[in-house]
């Protein structure tokens, strides 16, 4: 595939998964037609080496593994971790919210989004309800309106004169419900948003007990510039990682490949990552205990694993904006569509230290691929990532790396179509080398 058919492969991925939930449903069905095989937590596993797993965890974080034909000990795991959220706006319990003859949806801010970005944008509803089956069981199902939905109107300038020196600022409690409908006289505010998810999910609304919704925005991925040499979609941070790692693992030459080979995308990541789904959760050290416990003979064999093991933490990077200068380090401008990214922070936000930082270098180099130095400006807070939290769990190596990119955390982010085939190259390198 051409880089730019990689990044259009990409975009797909990205608008069939507009919510986390939606994110491992894509992802799930892409393992289907490599034959992978579903475990569950609950039940014994029997693995078999050159078998092909994952496991989902409360729907919106996945663990994919190919069980290595050598052993653990000899090879390691290799890991690609990356995260399945995004930052945006979540829809309160008691939604609906009536007054002056419209019906508004309280909403909560997840992560940390650019929240001006979400004003005069085709905004809609993904996620899950959770609801009694015809047997009173308690199952979930996913739900997308997909269509324009709601809205967050700007305030005319005529009312915000100072906007434009000022900028958006828009009160997180009054001035982010956001408007859905026209509500009659005789309507309740809560019914209406429960009769609109039956409609939607064709769920009796007595069955639905409750849900997860996000808010998205439904306009599709672009390619644009000159050449159209960048392209832009909502999520790319981190839904262009996860698609990078996935498509370096879905090659038959990686798969075929004798070491264990394991992808984890985890939710939470832009909250901080504490849950039982996320990076600092024990998902990731339950299924890598498992494996080995399935193949190796002694106790401390999977100590022994750990200590041969290598991780990337894939995340995006601060693509260098011209307008900007003063908001980058002047060293360590970063540009799109010139290779991925390695970010170091001597305060461990990221996982990269000198051994890792090296390794991959030298994968980029034998894949043929370039690679870019980042580092924040030193009197600048640092954002953070998986990696620290997975390395420090697990105790293994690992190495930040990302694409640049635009805008991070607004709703409609850019990069670099090179940069995803690059990225994508070094990560099958990585896969396909003992380290
Ligand atoms: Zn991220």
């Amino acid at each position: 595939m051409s880089a730019r058919q990689q990044v259009q492969n990409l975009l797909d991925f990205i608008d069939a998964s507009p919510s986390p939930w939606h994110a491992v449903n894509s992802v799930e069905a892409r393992l289907a037609a490599f034959r992978f095989v579903k475990l569950d937590e609950t039940v014994q596993w029997d693995l078999q080496p050159g078998g092909r797993y994952y496991v989902i965890r409360d729907d919106s974080s996945i663990v994919i593994f190919v069980q290595g034909q050598k052993p653990l000990v000899e090879t390691g795991f290799k890991i690609i971790g990356a995260h399945t959220d995004s930052p945006g706006l979540r829809i309160k319990p008691n939604a609906g919210m009536g007054s002056d003859g419209l019906l508004r949806l309280g909403v909560e801010i997840y992560g940390g989004p650019i929240l001006a970005t979400f004003t005069d944008r085709d905004l809609s509803l993904a996620g899950r309800i959770s609801y009694k089956d015809d047997k009173n069981a308690i199952v979930s199902r996913l739900v997308n309106f997909d269509r324009p939905l709601l809205r967050l109107p700007n305030l005319a300038i005529h009312m915000n004169r100072a906007v434009n020196e000022d900028g958006l600022k828009l009160h997180k409690q009054n001035e982010l419900p956001l408007i859905l409908s026209v509500l009659a006289e005789e309507c309740l505010p809560q019914a209406y948003f429960s009769q609109i998810l039956q409609q939607q999910t064709a769920c009796e609304a007595e069955r639905i007990l409750s849900w997860d919704m996000a808010v998205y925005d439904t306009q599709k991925g672009a390619f644009w510039g000159a050449e159209n040499e960048f392209y832009a979609d909502s999520q790319l941070d981190n839904l262009a990682s996860c698609h990078a790692a996935l498509q370096a693992l879905l090659d038959d030459a990686v798969l075929e490949n004798d070491h264990t080979l394991v992808c984890a995308f985890f939710d939470h990541e832009e909250i901080g990552s504490e849950s039982n789904k996320g990076a600092d959760g024990s998902f990731l050290a339950d299924v890598l205990q498992r494996i080995a416990l399935a193949t190796e003979k002694n106790k401390d064999d999977f100590a022994r694993a750990l200590a041969k093991s290598f991780m990337i933490s894939a995340d995006m990077a601060h693509a260098y904006q011209p307008n900007f200068p003063l908001a980058y380090d002047a060293e360590h401008k970063v540009a799109v569509n010139k290779g991925p990214v390695i970010k170091v922070n001597a305060n461990h936000r990221y996982s990269t230290e000198s051994i890792s930082q090296a390794l991959f270098v030298d994968w980029c180099e034998q894949a043929g691929v370039p690679y870019q130095k980042y580092s924040h400006r030193t009197d600048l807070a640092c954002g953070s990532t998986i990696g620290p939290i997975t390395s420090a769990r697990l105790g293994i190596r690992s190495v930040d790396v990302g694409n640049p990119l635009w805008a991070m955390h607004s709703i409609r982010e850019s990069a670099g179509v090179l940069d995803h085939g690059y990225m994508i190259r070094v990560l099958k390198k990585f896969l396909s080398v003992l380290v």
